[in-house]
């Protein structure tokens, strides 16, 4: 086994430890703006193939222990953690803990769980660590040639990453600045990450669900559908995912010489940040609709049993209209893709802005979208929106209020609506173009049905309501005299409501529902 001299003491300027793709890219892409970089990998094959392969980028200095790897790096100390999410990563902060001293900075790049991130912000500030929770988006693409970076941790070690973190993030076109900033305290770089993936699916759904309608009710080709992406790039849809999906749809499979699409099976699979998205929303009380009907396509897509029982038994019963006008067809298509897109990002911001309340992060709402406009996967033109939108109000209630986001989306509404009732009438899916409208007209009613699930409520469980005419909160009798009570204490006496003489055999068990 080749073993590696130990590197020079107090020599590197950071270290990266996890030599995966993500970690070996970070590791050479700091080499190439001119850091000295110590690098390990837990088995020490895929240190040796970093040094046999792009040795000759940079100043690397590897090491077999982390103790070796530890002491390469000059005090005070930066090391980057770049391993597989969960307890591995508790397993390499312990080892690296073991061997710093208090003021030195551990890093952890990974895609961890942002609850994950202030327990062990919390746990190492006890021995005198910093701890930063750094969210990477971008691939190993993006790791390599500049990723979007999201740190969270406490501002004097964001003092001292900053100006490194700044040379390898990916740099904006427009401007030409860095795509990083500081987030906020422990897990606040974490979890803006996972909202970043969050949006990352309902993104790649919503443009899924505009290809099927292609395909299946226009009969369009994967290249005749791929050009149109290609054209829709060039408008307010331009993004990396757009880029992606027109590149995609228009390769051939060099086996076969199908379209690369038709020969992959249509099995979504996912690594978990959607779900914890979802989970984290449903928590905080944020309605992303769009992220969670995206999330959960991919388990429909998923689970082949189910999907063969629906296919013998379940009956279509569909309009089997024709599309008389393709093109308006394409267009409206074009225009129920921008809309749903607009909420799914508008919910994952509200998100983030809920979280940064629940959680006492300062998180500027604005930057965060400057942050992924070039480097990560929802890099995307219409961020410079959002941006504005949050400088024009940064506490907005609601972004899709925004004037901007009100008259883009507001166009849209006549042909997302077409769409929408197109698929339901001629049996195709599309989970997030109908929920983004269905949320759309919820968010804009002026009355809603909440009434009647708060009166049920109150029936089966007494968990009483608020009146649209009076101050307080009420409860009725419902399987007694029907008469009203005030609950809460304030004044407002006993009224009395007509009796049917079948309620007590309506009566419920009470439930806490
Ligand atoms: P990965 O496949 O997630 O993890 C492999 C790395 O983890 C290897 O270096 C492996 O070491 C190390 N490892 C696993 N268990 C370990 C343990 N118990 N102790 C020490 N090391 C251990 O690698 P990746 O795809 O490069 O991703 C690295 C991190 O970045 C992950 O948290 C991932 O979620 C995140 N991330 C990935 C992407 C992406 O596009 N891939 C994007 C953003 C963020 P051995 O070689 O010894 O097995």
């Amino acid at each position: 086994m080749a073993t590696f001299e130990p590197s020079p003491r107090d020599s590197a300027d950071i270290g990266v430890t996890g030599m995966a793709v993500m970690g070996s890219n970070l590791a050479r892409n700091l080499a190439r703006h001119g850091y000295k970089v110590a690098i390990h990998n837990r088995s020490v094959a895929k240190t040796e193939a970093v040094i046999a392969e792009h040795g000759s980028e940079g100043a690397f200095f590897p090491s077999e222990s982390i103790a070796d790897f530890v002491a390469s790096l000059k005090a005070p100390r930066v090391a980057i953690i770049m391993v597989k999410a969960g307890g591995p990563t508790d397993a390499v902060i312990e080892e690296l803990a073991e061997h710093m001293e208090p003021g030195d900075i551990i890093v952890d790049g990974g895609n961890a769980l942002y609850t994950d991130t202030r327990r062990r912000e919390a746990a190492l500030k006890e021995r005198g660590l910093n701890f930063v929770g750094m969210g990477v988006s971008g691939g190993e693409e993006g790791a390599l040639n500049g990723p979007s970076i999201m740190p969270g941790g406490s501002p004097e070690a964001w003092e001292r990453l900053s100006p490194i973190l700044r040379d390898i993030a990916a740099k904006a076109d427009e401007d030409g600045e860095p795509c990083t900033t500081y987030v906020g305290a422990d897990g606040a770089g974490h979890f803006v990450k996972m909202v970043h993936n969050g949006i990352e699916y309902a993104d790649m759904q919503v443009i899924s669900e505009a290809y099927d309608m292609m395909s299946k009710a226009l009969g369009m080709s994967a290249a005749e559908i791929g050009d149109r992406f290609a054209q829709w790039n060039e408008g307010d849809l331009e993004s990396f995912l757009i880029d992606v999906t027109a590149t995609v749809l228009k390769h051939v499979d060099a086996r076969t010489g199908k379209p690369f699409v038709d020969i992959i099976l249509d099995r979504a699979a996912q690594k978990g940040t959607g779900a914890w998205t979802v989970q984290t929303a449903l928590d905080l009380g944020v309605p992303v609709t769009g992220i969670a009907e995206a999330t959960f396509a991919r388990f429909v897509s998923g689970d082949i049993a189910q999907r063969e029982a629906a296919q013998k038994t379940l009956q279509a019963h569909t309009a089997d209209e024709q599309i008389t006008d393709p093109e308006q067809f394409i267009d409206d298509l074009q225009k129920a893709l921008y809309a749903s897109k607009l909420v799914a990002y508008a919910q994952g911001f509200e998100e983030i802005a809920k979280g940064a309340e629940v959680y006492g992060w300062d998180i500027d709402l604005g930057a965060m979208a400057r942050i992924w406009r070039a480097g990560c996967i929802i890099r995307a033109k219409f961020l410079d929106r959002i941006t504005e939108a949050y400088e024009r109000d940064a506490n907005l209630t609601l972004l899709l209020a925004d004037p901007y986001f009100a008259e883009a989306i507001n166009d849209c509404v006549p042909a997302w609506r077409r769409v929408v009732a197109f698929a339901a009438a001629n049996g195709f899916p599309v989970p997030v173009f109908a929920s983004s409208l269905s949320y759309y007209d919820a968010i804009r009613a002026e009355r809603l049905p909440a009434a009647l699930v708060q009166a049920q409520r109150d029936y089966f469980g007494a968990h009483t309501y608020q009146r649209v005419d009076a101050e307080g909160s009420y409860h009725v009798e419902w399987t007694r005299d029907r008469s009203e009570t005030r609950t809460d204490g304030g004044e407002g006496g006993v009224t009395h409501g007509a009796v049917d003489p079948q309620a007590g055999e309506k009566m419920q068990e009470a439930t806490t529902s």
